[in-house]
């Protein structure tokens, strides 16, 4: 690990203060100023003399997100694209025909989507493997196939932790040309910090707890390594995924309050699920003693984070449920301010077949929470009083 990653102050403030310096601004501006411009104009025919040319090559504000981001996440470099997509395809690129990618069994929708077409469309073999029991990701690995290790966790919605520290070592010892991969959406830097687990790549969608206020997209990559760092850029530059001016700098100004966001979404989320563990449902999520994953997920993360599900074992009624929120708005995704409600296996997660669903044990009436930074008790009362409307005998 670099001294690039080393931190003078803790987290929450590391996140408010950025090095403006990144960007050699002429008039001391308190915030990163939004370079607005496809081109740079060049001093010399030669096209020498500018550190920037063309947008899509590097442009300043992305420059100081990117150079923020890298700090948060102790990372060698970070690079920001459009989308969390984006930057799952931009680390694909590293795949070659006749290589092999092993992810977990209960992904992002959107993740599986990408690589059921990779592996339909580039000869590269996928195994989908529940990556809660490392023998499972062991039994596949191949010393000269393996290039990729994908792994979430904690997973969505299915809230399943894998042991991201013991799989990577194990990852590298058979499979020293393997990257270890980790989607940290869910947790956020804030909360675990993967490449110190001995992840090569860690990629979230900056759309989510990162920007915070559901009014972005992105996706952001951090990397270990600076010949790593290079191959990434070399596809982002090529392909022009990197994140606009605009976006970048909506961006840098939600990464500041991430660490006040978390704090208190993750407060309240530890109060619902206790709520609604009391009501005897099935609750996921592991800031609960009572999930046989507590201790290790406190070994990898600093907070059980923000998103639960719960199973109520009836469609109908968890439909109800859903609908009778007043409070809770019906959206997918999570990460922002406001609490949302919604059924995966109609929504989020819609685009993986019912039977593959069913194969990976994603209970159809499974309703995900993302809390947001609300009042805890309207939070429960809303709930509360859906719940009832639902059919569902209510313990005060
Ligand atoms: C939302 C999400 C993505 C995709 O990010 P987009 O910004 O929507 O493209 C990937 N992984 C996880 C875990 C997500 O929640």
């Amino acid at each position: 690990m670099s001294d690039a990653g080393a931190h003078k102050y803790r987290l929450a403030t590391e996140l408010v203060h950025i090095d403006c310096d990144s960007v050699k601004d002429n008039y001391n501006a308190a915030s990163v100023p939004i370079y607005q411009t496809a081109t740079f104009k060049q001093h010399s025919a030669d096209g020498s003399g500018g550190e920037y040319d063309y947008s899509r090559s590097g442009n300043p504000t992305r420059t100081a997100v990117e150079a923020h981001l890298a700090k948060i996440m102790r990372a060698e470099r970070a690079f920001v694209v459009s989308t969390g997509m984006t930057a799952l395809d931009v680390v694909l690129r590293l795949v070659k025909t006749g290589q092999e990618i092993i992810a977990g069994d209960d992904l992002y929708g959107g993740t599986n989507r990408l690589l059921t077409y990779v592996a339909q469309h580039c000869g590269v073999k996928v195994h989908n493997v529940d990556t809660t029991e490392v023998a499972r990701v062991e039994e596949r690995l191949d010393p000269v196939k393996t290039r990729l290790v994908l792994l979430e966790s904690p997973t969505n919605p299915l809230i399943k932790i894998a042991d991201i520290r013991t799989i990577a070592a194990r990852v590298h010892a058979v499979c020293p040309a393997a990257l270890v991969v980790v989607d940290n959406t869910m947790m956020s830097p804030y909360l675990q910090n993967t490449l110190e687990q001995g992840a090569d790549i860690e990629y979230h969608s900056g759309t989510k707890y990162l920007a915070g206020h559901h009014d972005l997209m992105a996706g952001v990559i951090g990397c270990r390594s600076a010949e790593v760092a290079e191959q990434l850029y070399f596809v982002i530059n090529a392909s022009g995924s990197g994140l606009g001016p605009f976006d970048s700098w909506l961006l840098l100004r939600g990464v500041k309050t991430l660490g006040i966001r978390m704090e208190k979404q993750q407060s309240n989320a530890q109060q619902i699920a206790a709520f609604l563990e009391a009501q005897g449902l099935t609750v996921h999520y592991p800031g609960l003693k009572s999930n046989p994953r507590y201790e290790l997920h406190r070994s990898l993360a600093s907070g059980p984070g923000a998103v639960l599900s719960f199973e109520t074992g009836d469609v109908a009624m968890s439909e109800r449920i859903v609908e009778g929120a007043r409070l809770w708005g019906i959206s997918v995704s999570f990460g922002c301010i406001n609490s949302l409600i919604s059924m995966p296996c109609k929504m989020s997660h819609a685009s993986i077949p019912a039977e593959v669903r069913k194969q990976r044990r994603l209970p159809e009436d499974l309703i995900r929470l993302c809390v947001g930074i609300e009042h805890p008790d309207d939070l429960i009362a809303d709930l509360t009083s859906a719940l009832r409307k639902a059919g569902v005998n209510v313990k005060e």
